[in-house]
């Protein structure tokens, strides 16, 4: 049923990629006069006149090495939010095509939907949640190009059933895009496990939560070679910097720290959900997979600001679906859960 090259817009078919100085040129030379670098250096304690390896060869390697994913099934971009946006420049064309996303979700699928001029079709979760999968087959026709779920989802916190996704991969015409950005913080397992069944499949990770890296911007996108190799061709050239490769090369040696970092999220989790159970504003603090929490409170606009006034900053999220009178609040160290508590019992009181 799932046939890649139909539902790849032509003009990226027949796409010819930008070919780099470095790419016309890979091997080793002492003199390299071929990229209008300035030779000289960089008004820094280290260079950065280079320009970086625009495959990202050696950060990929050790990608690979820790995930079990090969070399060519790896894309790497600046932020997951690149490798979204590349991604509907491959299947969507503009004013034709359409996506189906699910909120409440990550509005990125929205914004680079509106940017590409996608159509968006929006198929809320059930009020569980859950993936009202029957309804999202319903809306799907023969434009529609991805179907974006988020496991764990932002902004509820829940994974979704894995029963679920996987029904759907098994029947939707395009492409399946999982965004795992959460999936650190997870009882659940990744899917990466239907990338060897399903040519369907894009899993989204990314270094901006659990690798506590968001400001370096990296992103990865595992899919079969086919996939990958159109996401290279239409990336620009050199989208990942050489302070972010090196950077996240030393990052990946100190994968115990960030292990022990998670283990901590998650103790501070559910010690904050115990906490804020026991106060009489919040009415539901629902479950989390992720590195935050969504509570429904009595007012949550009052709170916001409240909360604001006091120095401390959380999410309203009460305009979306299902959220009414929601905050999504971000796990923070056991001094900044405790700063929250005792500011929710003051303004309790
Ligand atoms: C934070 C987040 C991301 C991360 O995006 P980057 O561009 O990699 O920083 C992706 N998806 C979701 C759902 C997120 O919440």
């Amino acid at each position: 049923m799932f046939d890649l090259y139909q539902i790849v817009r032509p003009n990226i078919l027949a796409l010819k990629p930008y070919s780099s100085a470095r790419d016309e040129f890979s091997g080793h030379a002492s003199v390299y006069l071929d990229a209008n670098e300035n030779a000289y250096g960089s008004p820094l304690s280290q260079n950065y006149n280079r320009y970086p390896d625009p495959h990202q060869h050696t950060l990929k390697q050790k990608i690979s090495a820790i995930k079990g994913i090969p070399v060519e099934n790896i894309f790497l971009g600046n932020g997951s939010d690149e490798a979204i946006d590349i991604l509907y420049r491959i299947f969507c064309r503009p004013g034709a095509d359409n996506v189906i996303i699910c909120p409440p979700t990550y509005g990125m699928y929205e914004v680079s939907a509106n940017i590409n001029d996608a159509a968006v079709r929006r198929v809320p979760l059930l009020p569980s949640f859950e993936l009202d999968v029957h309804e999202i087959l319903r809306a799907t026709d023969a434009q529609s190009r991805m179907l974006f779920i988020c496991s764990p989802n932002n902004p509820t916190g829940n994974s979704l059933h894995k029963e679920d996704i996987e029904y759907l991969v098994r029947r939707f015409p395009g492409v399946v895009v999982i965004d795992e950005a959460y999936i650190n913080y997870s009882r659940q397992s990744s899917c990466i496990s239907l990338l060897t069944e399903y040519p369907n499949v894009v899993v989204l990770q990314t270094f901006s939560k659990a690798w506590g890296l968001a400001g370096l911007r990296l992103g990865m996108a595992f899919a079969s070679t086919a996939i990958i190799d159109l996401m290279d061709k239409v990336k620009p050239p050199y989208n990942v910097s050489e302070n972010t490769q090196q950077l996240v090369s030393q990052a990946l040696t100190h994968i115990d720290q960030v292990n022990e970092q998670i283990r901590s999220t998650v103790r501070e989790r559910n010690a904050l959900i115990h906490a804020l159970s026991s106060l009489p504003i919040i009415q539901k603090v629902y479950p989390s997979d992720a590195n935050f929490l969504l509570v429904k409170v009595t007012d949550a606009h009052a709170l916001y600001t409240y909360l604001a006034s006091h120095g401390t900053i959380v999410r309203d999220r009460s305009k979306v679906e299902h959220c009414e009178n929601c905050l999504r609040i971000t796990i923070g160290t056991p001094e900044e859960n405790q700063t929250l508590i005792a500011q929710l019992k003051a303004y309790s009181a």
